[in-house]
């Protein structure tokens, strides 16, 4: 789901000058057969970033008609590397799912002292179920505005307290209450904590008993604009198998900021002001007189989709892994935008699983392998809230306590090399320090995460293996174009955000696709991996990081 700028500007790629720049350590290395040793190659990434976001795959939806080529593609090329398979013989590893398809009503009544009115599904609000329910109907359910939605006991903070959410709907703003604060200490600030997300939200809705939860979209807190809720959250949608899959929340979705704006002032409530309160310490859920009806019909089926793992053992710590991944699966068919519908995902992340191809390919063309394993996991749906890498961080193939760190492909730069290595999630691990070593080779700087309020680093595969305890990366180039500098890098991510992130239009072009970007990441990403695969180093968590129990506790 990253965000990155995918600007289709045609700049010549010229891999002579990206290896004389980039890697001068190992550029006069050579294969048997002539070709450059541990170098990325821009034809392997080509290739499969072409094929896999080509109208074939149907912009790789997982359940849909085109997962068994999309995984059998990833397979049969790691098959081809010589790579092994990682699971007792197979390349795949099954991710047991159930898909919910809800199909809302046109609209929702709302009931307030000042009258009554009807919100439009889709314009005003998007809502689905994530339950096994045949009709849920929703009736005259109490609007409860709970503020940021969050319940976090060691910060002294509920926006649920004193009231009892049953038969309820909650009404919650995005981000949370520090953002904006200019205060560090406060949460954390500007940089989103998890609280801040929307799974947490849905999370402790659920939690709460609620019967539905409406989430108030804005586009500057959440990161995105309302065409992603649009997008993401209607159609079929994936979760991993539960112990009961018929419990939980009736309705879960988001509230259009117009929709939201009626809803409060029809209830006579500022919502300014409500928005300036729920940041206090001590706020307390606001009932807001007024009630909601809908309903929804749901189908649903159970099926498997599949994580793609393989791996090289390593020849002195084979029971050491660093772990690649990159998430094979995008958002499908959907909604027709400029006469398209199939959403190709080239950038996301058809780009990732190339470059991470690519690196595995270079592994497997070195004359020895390295003294540790390392393991190439192409993970299914991440866009339906990263499953398949909570899935394999819930049943690793190998100990997550022998898995040295994670390092995660999501949104490969195609605009070009850059000077920067942003790293995102910066200050949690020493994946920093090996990180900035390697950046320097290549004569890069390394970045803070500049949108830490989008919480860019709860929003891909790697947050699985954080959460798990494993130190995990998630890094690249955006910010500071090496030809072009800084203002247009940010003028082709704001354009990659506004035209082209999940929709549509976010393809290939042969022709205003510039290789060296990713070429670049690659690199850095093949040599991070193979100076740890190399060495004895655990990485290491920073005291102060909320991921630091995790790894301590499995010793
Ligand atoms: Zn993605």
């Amino acid at each position: 789901m990253k965000v990155l700028s995918t600007a289709w500007v045609g700049v010549f790629a010229c891999l002579i000058i990206c290896f004389s720049l980039g890697c001068t350590e190992s550029a006069t290395k050579t294969n048997n057969d002539g070709t450059a040793q541990n170098q990325i190659s821009k034809e392997e990434i080509k290739r499969h970033l072409e094929e896999l976001s080509s109208d074939k795959y149907e912009g790789r939806k997982p359940f849909s008609r085109t997962e068994g080529i999309t995984i059998e593609y990833i397979k049969n090329e790691f098959e081809s590397m010589g790579l092994l398979p990682a699971n007792n013989g197979s390349y795949y590893q099954e991710v047991p799912m159930m898909e919910i398809t809800s199909h809302p009503a046109e609209t929702m009544q709302i009931t307030t002292k000042s009258g009554d009115f009807d919100l439009r599904f889709n314009d005003d609000y998007v809502i689905h179920a994530d339950k096994t329910v045949d009709d849920i109907s929703i009736n005259d359910a109490e609007l409860v505005f709970c503020g940021f939605g969050i319940n976090a006991p060691e910060k002294n903070w509920n926006d649920y307290a004193g009231v009892d959410m049953k038969g309820k709907v909650a009404v919650v703003l995005v981000n949370d209450p520090g953002f904006g604060s200019e205060n560090e200490e406060f949460f954390k600030g500007d940089i989103m904590t998890y609280y801040g997300r929307w799974t947490y939200k849905y999370e402790e809705a659920e939690r709460q008993g609620a019967k539905g939860l409406l989430l108030i979209h804005e586009t500057t807190s959440a990161g995105y604009p309302w065409f992603v809720p649009q997008s993401s959250w209607t159609g079929a949608l994936l979760s991993l198998t539960r112990e009961d899959n018929s419990t939980g929340c009736d309705m879960k979705g988001w509230l259009h900021l117009d929709a939201a704006k009626k809803l409060f002032s029809s209830c006579d409530l500022d919502l300014p002001a409500m928005i300036k309160s729920a940041r206090k310490p001590g706020f307390k859920p606001v009932p807001m007189n007024a009630s909601v009806s809908t309903s929804l019909t749901n189908d649903y089926k159970f099926d498997s989709s599949k994580n793609v793992a393989a791996y090289i053992k390593g020849k002195k710590e084979p029971d050491d892994f660093i772990v690649y991944t990159a998430h094979w699966d995008h958002i499908g068919v959907g909604q027709v935008v400029n006469g398209d519908s199939i959403y190709n995902g080239a950038l996301d992340n058809a780009s990732g699983v190339a470059t991470v191809m690519a690196i595995a390919k270079s592994f497997s063309e070195m004359k020895e392998a390295p003294d540790r394993s390392v393991l190439f996991l192409m993970v299914t749906a991440e866009e339906q809230g990263l499953l398949g890498s909570e899935y394999y961080a819930k049943n690793p193939l190998f100990p997550l306590e022998n898995t040295v760190c994670n390092l995660n492909m999501d949104g490969v730069n195609p605009i070009g090399e850059m000077n920067d290595l942003t790293i995102t999630g910066i200050g949690h691990s020493d994946m920093d320090e090996i990180a900035e070593e390697v950046a320097k080779t290549q004569d890069r700087y390394v970045l803070p995460e500049q949108e830490p309020e989008k919480g860019y680093f709860f929003r891909s595969d790697h947050f699985n293996f954080a959460k798990a305890g494993v130190p995990a990366l998630y890094a690249e180039g955006g910010y500071d174009h090496r030809e072009k500098g800084k203002e247009y890098a940010q003028e082709m991510r704001n354009k990659y955000t506004t035209d082209n992130y999940h929709r549509p239009s976010d393809e290939y072009d042969e022709a205003t696709w510039n290789f060296d970007g990713m070429i670049q990441d690659g690199q850095l990403y093949l040599d991070i991996g193979l100076k740890l695969a190399n060495s004895q180093r655990w990485p290491v968590w920073y005291d102060g990081s909320e991921f630091k129990a995790a790894r301590d506790m499995k010793g």
